[in-house]
């Protein structure tokens, strides 16, 4: 069987993708004549206050100096990347903001707009989405599907346990995004903000990595293993090796496998009421339960 050819998309940087810049300019290119239709237009006008303007060109520059050394991709601001929707045209109840991966825009949901903060919050995490890795793969048919975006992973139902849809680790991914948008808005912005139950999950597998691996000796260099493998080259071979260190041998399909069971509502987990959510915890806060699995 002929291994499909791995092919880089729009945004990338590095060994992969010759000319990013351009690349990347030809999309924010391309964002101007897809889908915005006149309401999203007239909305935008709306938002689009001067403050909030200079707010997404700062948040947009403290991102490129972040993630320079991950080797992510510059960003450049434009106004239609970002389209301002109803309530309704969100993909979960409570969602305030969703990227669209594939052409690096993103909606905002303008019932939560209310503060400047929440806009430079929403704002910067969707801009975190938009810079993490997009990697596509053409098939047999020569159809472009998706491979990863950031540290998820996009495969096929597995035999042996992970099946239904095959998105694995959007919460690390999400995790990731959260704790590195409350790092950017504290360093430049001097706010602080929360971070939801994926980032906290972050934060307490990196704790527990770096005291298992102690070649890794702080939490905050094991976080950078995780950008690394969402913001950099998109290798994850290293992120691989310390959580299989950590959790044992097979632990990476365990983990995608516990994520995907937990039951969701509206797009949200049910945490602290199902088995399956203290099946993860239980897996996570115990460093080489996996050899026993
Ligand atoms: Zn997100």
């Amino acid at each position: 069987m002929v291994e499909a050819r791995q092919e880089r998309f729009v945004n990338r940087t590095g060994q992969f993708s010759p000319k990013p810049q351009k690349q990347w300019r030809l999309v924010t290119r391309l964002i101007r004549h897809v889908g915005i239709q006149q309401n999203e237009r007239e909305a935008s006008d709306v938002f689009w206050t001067p403050e909030r303007q200079q707010l997404a060109q700062r948040a947009i520059e403290a991102i490129n100096q972040e993630l320079e050394p991950f080797g992510a991709p510059s960003l450049e601001f434009h106004p239609d990347q970002i389209k301002f929707v109803p309530q309704e045209e969100m993909w979960a109840k409570n969602a305030r903001a969703q990227c669209n991966p594939w052409f690096g825009s993103f909606k905002v949901s303008y019932d939560y707009l209310d503060s400047d903060e929440n806009f430079l919050e929403d704002t910067t995490h969707e801009y975190l989405h938009c810079s993490s890795l997009r990697l596509l793969q053409k098939d047999r048919e020569g159809k472009l599907r998706w491979r990863r975006s950031g540290i998820q992973i996009y495969c096929k139902p597995l035999q042996g346990g992970i099946s239904g849809d095959s998105v694995l680790f959007t919460d690390i991914d999400e995790g990731v995004i959260q704790i590195t948008t409350k790092q950017i808005l504290c360093r430049h912005f001097l706010l602080d903000r929360a971070i939801d139950w994926q980032g906290d999950l972050v934060v307490g597998m990196c704790e527990i990595i770096s005291r298992v691996n102690k070649w890794c000796p702080s939490s905050d260099d094991v976080f950078r293993i995780f950008q690394t493998a969402a913001f950099g080259n998109g290798r994850l071979l290293e992120l691989g090796r310390i959580i299989e260190n950590t959790y044992g041998r097979g632990s990476l399909r365990t983990l995608g496998r516990l994520f995907k069971a937990i039951p969701h509502t509206d797009g949200y987990p049910n945490m602290f009421y199902s088995s399956e959510f203290r099946a993860l915890m239980d897996f996570i806060v115990e460093p080489c339960a996996g050899f026993r699995r």
